[in-house]
């Protein structure tokens, strides 16, 4: 059966056939508008709250694009008529998403009508958060190949890529979204097999060519043979790079730079190693703030820092304090709304602010860093000396108080905030090493939210303005003698590789499926001088 190609790869493997539903609209009398409208809006925020975590993931840009579709104010706004208009909330979301689709599928483009999976998946979201429906998970014990009508990107992200060798869609296009996530999961993966949920019975083996775009399920003795001689020759070359990605990189003329991962919580730490993360040079924790409505208490914070830190062995954990407030909300620890929250009170900002959010954390990571020495602190949204100065008064303070010394703990700073370009030299002289977060950065530098779609030629980290930015800060770390880093999405575009190497870079930290990539282009790399 031929398909169409969107990740090459040769596999074999039982076939599992997945298919999944939308919730039915519950049959109930509505309530009152305000009941009704405070129903939906709360499916709404958790759902949104749930992509916000997911786009800070690898390839998140999916699911920030799915957060902002949920907050588009014309949907909200063609919800609340539904439900003024006598409408149950379900419904109400259930037939304006549907519209929203529709119009999708209506496009002239063909880029706009592969949009509508993405309407349909925050349909199905929201749907099952209001009517508690659990989402039906794709059930794989063993290595197998997924055949589906469409997957929508929530499926793909879940998959384990370990038992998922290949994806077969009968429907889905060459630029949905679920196409994007399996070439970015590395998963052999085709589209518009038409007809393949028909054709195979589940359990049957069947082998997805992902170069010739083909779906074999009753091939002859040496279709076979040939294929499986395909199958062997790319399983050894995907062998040789995981093994490529293991080692150490240096550019073509010797030059040593250290690779290491930006983590998201625990579940991350296997696959940054396996990736070839030398250590991890940004943890955010933010996730242990946002999974639950009560903030975490020291032990647990203690106990999560400690795991990790142990499975890195002596490589650095450097663990970022709680940077939300803003864009990234807290539902444990709820804030005012901001006319600018990229301008307002966040990270740093807001744990000074309410030093309480801060001093849980400084007492779990000096206590963790007591048993493993490779953790480090780092701080983000500095923009003055000053607050350095204030965060580690509280770190000797509860250090005193645990009855720990404090001063073996390195303390370093996110260099994301313009002022702290330009106060580079009196920060440099207050902390052990800076790591350029360039996606505040540019969006700071270049004054443009990161997240408006409108403004995507502005908030380029190539702009010479950037450029210059990160050009100084290597500089003033390099004038004290502290190391610095990167762990902002630059870090991780093999494209600016050169040009961070030639500014002085030697330190790269980036989502752990970017990594083999970012190795094989330093070793390709001269650095000029
Ligand atoms: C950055 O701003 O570059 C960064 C790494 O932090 P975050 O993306 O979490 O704001
Ligand atoms: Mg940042």
């Amino acid at each position: 059966m031929s398909g169409l190609s969107v990740n090459e790869g040769i596999v074999s493997a039982p076939a599992v056939l997945f298919t999944h539903s939308m919730p039915a609209v519950p049959e109930r009398d509505a309530r009152d508008a305000a009941f009704e409208i405070e129903h939906v809006k709360r499916a709404i925020d958790t759902v949104a709250a749930h992509l916000d975590q997911q786009a800070k993931r690898p390839h998140g840009d999916i699911f920030a694009a799915h957060s902002m579709m949920l907050r588009d104010p014309e949907l909200w706004q063609a919800v609340q008529a539904r439900i003024q208009a006598g409408a149950i909330a379900e419904r109400a979301w259930a037939d304006a998403l549907q519209a929203l689709a529709d119009d999708f599928r209506a496009a002239e483009s063909q880029y706009m009508r592969e949009r509508e999976a993405d309407v349909q998946d925050i349909a199905r979201q929201v749907m099952m958060e209001m009517t508690g429906e659990p989402a039906a998970a794709v059930a794989i014990e063993q290595p197998s190949i997924l055949l589906a009508r469409d997957l929508m990107p929530s499926d793909v992200a879940g998959l384990d890529s370990a038992k998922v060798l290949g994806i077969c869609l009968s429907e889905g296009g060459k630029t949905s979204h679920s196409a994007i996530l399996a070439r970015a999961m590395g998963i052999p993966a085709l589209v518009k097999a038409r007809g393949c949920l028909e054709q195979v019975t589940p359990g049957q083996m069947v082998t997805l060519d992902g170069f010739a775009g083909l779906l074999w399920f009753a091939p002859s003795a040496a279709v076979s043979a040939q294929l499986a001689a395909q199958r062997d020759a790319w399983q050894a070359e995907q062998h040789q790079a995981k093994q490529r990605a293991l080692q150490h990189a240096s550019t073509t003329d010797g030059i040593s730079v250290s690779v290491l991962a930006n983590i998201g919580g625990p579940d991350d730490v296997r696959k940054a190693l396996d990736s070839g993360a030398e250590g991890v040079g940004l943890f955010r924790t933010e996730f242990l703030f946002q999974r639950s409505d009560s903030l975490p208490t020291e032990q647990e914070q203690f106990d999560v820092y400690c795991d990790i830190a142990a499975a890195l062995g002596d490589q650095p954990l450097t663990i970022r304090s709680l940077d939300v407030g803003g864009d990234k909300p807290l539902a444990a620890f709820p804030m005012p709304s901001e006319d600018n929250p990229f301008l307002g009170v966040r990270g740093v900002r807001l744990c000074l602010k309410h030093p309480e959010l801060l001093v849980t954390q400084l007492r779990a990571i000096l206590r963790a860093h007591q048993q493993h020495r490779n953790i480090q602190l780092m701080i983000p949204m500095v923009a003055r000396v000053d607050e350095v100065r204030q965060v580690k008064a509280l770190l000797q303070r509860e250090a005193d108080a645990l009855g720990l010394d404090a001063s073996t703990l390195p303390v370093g700073i996110m260099i994301e905030v313009p002022a702290a370009v330009l106060n580079a030299d009196a920060l440099a002289a207050e902390v052990d090493f800076f790591s350029i977060g360039t996606n505040d950065l540019t969006q700071y530098v270049m004054a443009a939210d990161r997240g408006n779609t409108e403004l995507t030629d502005l908030i380029n980290y190539f702009d010479p303005a950037v450029l210059r930015a990160i050009e100084m800060t290597c500089a003033a770390g390099g004038k004290a003698g502290i190391p610095v880093s990167m762990c902002g999405e630059m870090a991780g575009d093999p494209k600016a590789t050169q040009q961070l190497l030639n500014i002085g870079l030697r330190k790269f930290s980036a989502s752990a499926s970017l990594l083999p990539a970012l190795k094989a282009q330093i070793r390709q790399t001269a650095v000029m001088k």
